[in-house]
């Protein structure tokens, strides 16, 4: 990239779906291919699953802890989803994005709502939607790391957040992970091509041709 890169403004990458929509997958896809992405890691009262782990895939948080923090305006959003409370902690995302760099997240759409209030201008999102709610149903158990009364809350809760789907600005239907990750990967590249994510441009075409 460019040297201007200090100079550009960074974004707010918004990534909501329903749970086993593929969008773990489709994320982890997105950064291996860039590692100027910077993940927003939430925090969470959720229990791990086997294999999580604290400060990779969520910060694990007792309820006190969470509504401590919430009390003192940690979280730049927070929500609750499936019973459990999950938020983005604020200062790694306003760090990332002064730096010029673009932050992905992966919220649910009451997260989505709270970002939209507040930055409305950097926020880029993306709904992902199952194929089907049979497939969505089979991801969910074929994941096979939640009991049966979780999954069939999950799929109540899937439905649910399905309905927000119009409030994104992009909606994919990740039929074929391949073809959904270079579509998200195209969105990306166009969103920073942005004239809005260029300031530095004024700048840039002035000097083109300083004789006039
Ligand atoms: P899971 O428990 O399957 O990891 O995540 C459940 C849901 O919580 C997902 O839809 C995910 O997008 C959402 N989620 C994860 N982190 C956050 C967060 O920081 N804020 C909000 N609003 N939703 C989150």
């Amino acid at each position: 990239m460019s040297s201007e890169d200090g100079r550009r403004r960074g974004l707010l990458f918004v990534i909501s779906s329903p749970s086993g929509a593929g969008k773990t997958t489709l994320s982890n896809r997105l950064r291996q291919n860039h590692d100027d992405l910077e993940l927003s890691i939430s925090a969470t009262t959720r229990p791990p699953r086997p294999g999580e782990v604290d400060g990779v895939d969520y910060f694990f948080m007792t309820e006190d802890d969470f509504k401590k923090h919430a009390r003192r305006d940690y979280f730049y959003e927070w929500a609750k989803v499936h019973g459990h409370r999950y938020g983005t902690p604020r200062t790694p995302v306003l760090e990332t994005l002064a730096t010029g760099r673009d932050v992905l997240l992966d919220i649910d759409w009451q997260g989505a709502q709270q970002l939209l209030l507040e930055r409305d201008s950097d926020v880029v999102s993306v709904f992902i939607l199952p194929p089907s709610m049979r497939e969505l149903e089979m991801r969910l158990r074929k994941r096979a790391q939640d009991s049966e009364d979780v999954i069939q809350s999950r799929l109540t809760g899937a439905w649910k957040e399905i309905t927000h789907w119009a409030e994104y600005h992009y909606v994919l239907v990740n039929e074929d992970v391949d073809r959904t990750a270079a579509d998200l990967e195209s969105i990306l590249r166009a969103e920073r091509l942005s004239r809005v994510r260029q300031p530095w441009l004024s700048d840039f075409v002035r000097k083109l041709n300083p004789e006039r």
